[in-house]
């Protein structure tokens, strides 16, 4: 090798560990509970999902322009697996990503505010590029946990994206959220700029099984 040659490696490979080193930092903070990719994901088992849009959220446009996605559906279809998947691919393209389930997210939110730091704690959840809440529907909010979910809301509108994940439609959100008028403009919100995907076929879980 010549001089040029030498710095040309050496350079490269120290770009690559640096690249690397940040992928698995950004890995690590995004604290998802197991790790699945999209190339993992058996699209022939769920033919109500549209590929096409699927491929168009992979490419990540949506994260810089800070919009939203909301996976519907009922339980083992796969919505907390393509929001893992989705996050993998932003963190791999350099954005910083925050695994929460909303059950986490309301335990941390209502100690915060208890402690008196509510206002550092929305100002930490609106940090990460890609916020992805799992899980909305399951246990129903307070109306406390409700507005403080609304609160998170308007932090991030148009500043970062989100993914919310949902076994309950929109029609229930009202329900949900204790407040049809707090879950409408809970809605207005988050479907602003938003992609919903409605995944309707049987649960994998049981699938296998059979
Ligand atoms: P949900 O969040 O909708 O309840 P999950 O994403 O937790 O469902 O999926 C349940 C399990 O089944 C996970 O281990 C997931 O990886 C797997 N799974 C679901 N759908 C598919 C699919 N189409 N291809 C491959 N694995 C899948
Ligand atoms: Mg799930």
């Amino acid at each position: 090798l010549d001089y040029q040659g030498f710095l040309a490696r050496a350079l490269e490979a120290e770009w690559r560990g640096r690249q690397q080193r940040g992928i698995d930092l950004r890995l690590r903070m995004a604290r998802f509970p197991w790790l699945k990719t999209l190339e993992q994901f058996d699209f022939d088992c769920q033919p109500s999902l549209d590929r096409t849009v699927m491929r168009e959220l992979a490419g990540l446009s949506f994260v810089g322009r800070a919009e939203n996605v909301v996976l519907l559906g009922p339980p083992g279809v796969g919505k907390t697996h393509l929001a893992i998947a989705l996050g993998i691919k932003a963190v791999d393209a350099g954005s910083s990503v925050l695994f929460l389930t909303l059950e986490t997210l309301m335990s941390r939110l209502i100690r915060a505010r208890q402690e008196n730091r509510l206002e550092r704690m929305l100002q930490q959840l609106t940090y990460p590029r890609l916020l992805i809440l799992d899980e909305l529907g399951y246990l129903p909010l307070s109306r406390e946990e409700a507005s403080l979910f609304f609160r998170l809301l308007v932090r991030r509108y148009e500043r970062g994206s989100l993914i919310v994940t949902s076994n309950k439609g929109f029609a229930d959100w009202g329900d949900v959220f204790n407040d049809p008028v707090l879950a409408t403009a809970i809605l207005d919100r988050l479907l602003h700029h938003a992609t919903t995907l409605n995944i309707k076929g049987e649960s994998y879980r049981l699938r296998e099984k059979k």
